[in-house]
C-alpha cells in the first residue's frame, strides 16, 4: 500500500496535531516534565489559536461554575446535585496555578492581562426559576469554593449589580440572581499564543503552520504513528513518524481519530454546533455593563447554548457580546468544509449517530428554529436580557464552530454528550480530545488526565510527581476537601495573575 512503501526517520518523540490551547497546554506540561523531549507541533492555519482559541470564537468565561446553571442540575426530588459545579470549579483553579506558574517562569511575558476579574451572575426570572436559583444558591453554600457568592430577590440591589439587565424590566416579574465577585474573563487566544512562542523557543520543538495533517497509520517499522502531512502552501506532501501522538485538532480531531482506527475510536461520531454572537457597538452601552450575566437555556437548547450578556476585556478594549445563537452547519472546524459531517460517518458509528438522533428530537427542534431566526428574534432574545437594546447598537459575528461528542450507548444505541473526551489508545501511544465544553478553562485538567493515561509510568516517578507539585501545588488533592490550601491558593494565584486580593469570606449577603 502507497501509505507504507516510503520508509521515514524516526521522528519527534511527540507530536501534537493543533495549535490551540489543548496542545499548548500539553506541550508545555510535557517540556517542564521532560526537558530533553522532543516535539513537533503541525497546524493547518498559518498561525496558532485561529479556531475555537480565539478570543472572539468564544466567550472568554473562566468557567468555574460560578454562573452557569447547566453544572447544577435539578434532581427528580427538586434538590440541586452541585457535583459537577465543584469539579468544574476545582479545575479552574488547577488552571490558575498553572498559568500562575507560567507567569512566574517569566513564559507569559507577552501575554499581559489574559485573564481578568469579572463578577459571574446568574439571573433567572419566573416563580419556579427563582425558585430554582434559591436552592441552587443554598447548594452551593456548602462548599468553600463558592462562599463570597451573593443571593437576592431585591430588583433594587439587581438593577445595582445589571443595570441594562433591570432597566425597564416589568416590575411585576418575579427576579433573582447570584453575584460572584471573582469570576474571569479570559482571552484565550492570547494565552494560546502566548505559550506556543515560549515553546517554539525551546530547544527541541519545532512548530509547523500551514501544514495538514491528511492521514495517519501505526509505523510497523519505527513503532509508535506515521502521519501523512501536507504542506498547504506548496501542496507537497511528506511522511513523519512520531512515538506518541496528540489529535488536539478541535473539531478536526474526530476525523483524524476516526483514520486511527484503534478500537477505542469505534462507536464515536460528532454533532456540529455553529455559534453566533450579538456584538455592541455603542461605547456608551458597553461602559454601562460589568459582568458575565448567565440566564436559563430554553427547552431543547444544548447545555453550551445559554444565553449570557457579558463583559469581555479584548486586547486591552472592553467589549459587550450576547449570545451565542446556535447555528447548524456541517463543517467541523469555522475554516473547515461542509463535507466534514457526511466524511465522518462510518459504519462503526452510523447506528450510534442514528439513535442519538432519534433521542434528540428537541435538540434538533431547537436547531432548527435557531438557524431560521431572523435580525428580528435574535434582537427579541436580546431584549430578555436587555430590554431597552437598540438593533442599531449590536452586530452579528460568528463564534467558533463545537463538534459535539456521540457515543456508543449499551441502552440507548447511542447519546449525544455535551462534555469532553479523552480517547486514547491501550499502548498510551496515542490520544485525541473529543468535545468542546467546559473546553479551554479547563485544559490543564483534561491535560493531566490524559498524561495519566499515556504516560503512566513515567507519571509514577518522584521526577515527575515533584514537578507537577512545583507547578500546581494542588495536584494529587481534592480541593474541595481541602479549604486551607484551597484558600491560600487562590490568594496567591489572585495576586500573580493580577486579579486583585482574594478576601476569603464565609458570609455572603442576601
Ligand atoms: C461558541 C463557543 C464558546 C465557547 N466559550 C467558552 C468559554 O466561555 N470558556 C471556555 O473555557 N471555553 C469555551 N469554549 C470552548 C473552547 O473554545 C474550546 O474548548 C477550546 O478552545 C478547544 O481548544 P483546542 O485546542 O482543543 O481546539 P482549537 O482551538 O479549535 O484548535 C485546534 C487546532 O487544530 C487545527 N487543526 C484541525 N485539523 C487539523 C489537521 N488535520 N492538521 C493540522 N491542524 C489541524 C485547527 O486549525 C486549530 O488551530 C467555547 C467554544 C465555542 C465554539
Amino acid at each position: 500500500m502507497a501509505k507504507n512503501k516510503k520508509p521515514t526517520e524516526k521522528g519527534p518523540d511527540v507530536i501534537l496535531i493543533g495549535a490551540g490551547i489543548m496542545s499548548a497546554t500539553l506541550g508545555i506540561l510535557l517540556k517542564e516534565l521532560q526537558p530533553d523531549i522532543t516535539i513537533d507541533v503541525y497546524e493547518r492555519l498559518d498561525h496558532a489559536a485561529a479556531e475555537s482559541s480565539d478570543a472572539w470564537n468564544n466567550a472568554g468565561t473562566g468557567h468555574s461554575a460560578f454562573c452557569e446553571l447547566n453544572y447544577t442540575p435539578e434532581n427528580e426530588d427538586g434538590s440541586i446535585d452541585p457535583s459537577k459545579a465543584i469539579k468544574i470549579a476545582e479545575s479552574f483553579e488547577q488552571s490558575k496555578q498553572f498559568w500562575s506558574y507560567l507567569i512566574q517562569q517569566g513564559f507569559l511575558r507577552d501575554a499581559p492581562n489574559f485573564i481578568r476579574s469579572i463578577p459571574h451572575m446568574s439571573f433567572v426570572w419566573g416563580a419556579d426559576n427563582v425558585d430554582y436559583l434559591r436552592k441552587r444558591y443554598d447548594a452551593l453554600q456548602q462548599n468553600y469554593l463558592f462562599h463570597g457568592m451573593q443571593y437576592s430577590e431585591d430588583p433594587a440591589q439587581l438593577a445595582h449589580w445589571m443595570p441594562l439587565v433591570m432597566t425597564d424590566r416589568n416590575p411585576a416579574q418575579p427576579v433573582a440572581a447570584t453575584r460572584m465577585d471573582i469570576g474571569t474573563d479570559v482571552n484565550f487566544g492570547a494565552l494560546t499564543r502566548a505559550m506556543f512562542r515560549r515553546l517554539t523557543d525551546m530547544p527541541g520543538v519545532n512548530m509547523h503552520f500551514a501544514h495538514e495533517v491528511r492521514d495517519l497509520w501505526r509505523s510497523k517499522t519505527l513503532g509508535g504513528w506515521k502521519l501523512k502531512v501536507e504542506n498547504v502552501t506548496t501542496n507537497k506532501e511528506r511522511e513523519v513518524q512520531t512515538d506518541f501522538l496528540f489529535i488536539g485538532a478541535g473539531g478536526g480531531s474526530l476525523r483524524l481519530l476516526e483514520k486511527s482506527d484503534i478500537p477505542e475510536s469505534r462507536g464515536f461520531g460528532g454533532f456540529p454546533v455553529g455559534g453566533q454572537w450579538l456584538k455592541c457597538t455603542n461605547r456608551d452601552v458597553i461602559e454601562r455593563h460589568q459582568a458575565k450575566v448567565y440566564g436559563k437555556a430554553s427547552v431543547g437548547a444544548p447545555p453550551m447554548s445559554v444565553p449570557h450578556l457579558d463583559t469581555r476585556m479584548i486586547d486591552g478594549k472592553r467589549e459587550l457580546l450576547f449570545g451565542p445563537y446556535a447555528g447548524f452547519s456541517t463543517k467541523f472546524l469555522k475554516s473547515g468544509s461542509y463535507m466534514d459531517l457526511p466524511k465522518s460517518i462510518q459504519l462503526s458509528n452510523m447506528a450510534p449517530m442514528l439513535m442519538a438522533g432519534l433521542h434528540n428530537i428537541p435538540l434538533t427542534r431547537y436547531l432548527i428554529q435557531q438557524v431560521m431566526q431572523s435580525p428580528d428574534d435574535r434582537m427579541a432574545a436580546l431584549r430578555e436580557y436587555y430590554p431597552d437594546a437598540r438593533r442599531e447598537d449590536w452586530e452579528l459575528e460568528i463564534a467558533g464552530q463545537r463538534v459535539q461528542v456521540i457515543k456508543k450507548d449499551e441502552e440507548e444505541g447511542g447519546v449525544l454528550e455535551f462534555g469532553t473526551e479523552v480517547v486514547s489508545a491501550a499502548d498510551g501511544s496515542i490520544a485525541a480530545l473529543l468535545g468542546a465544553s467546559p473546553g479551554a478553562s479547563t485544559a490543564v485538567s483534561i491535560m493531566l488526565d490524559l498524561l495519566k493515561r499515556c504516560f503512566p509510568e513515567k507519571l509514577a516517578t518522584v521526577e515527575w510527581q515533584q514537578k507537577l507539585t512545583d507547578i500546581i501545588p494542588s495536584y494529587g488533592q481534592v480541593l474541595a476537601d481541602n479549604p486551607e490550601l484551597g484558600i491560600a491558593l487562590r490568594k496567591q494565584t489572585s495576586e500573580i495573575l493580577g486579579l486583585g486580593e482574594y478576601e476569603y469570606t464565609s458570609d455572603s449577603a442576601q
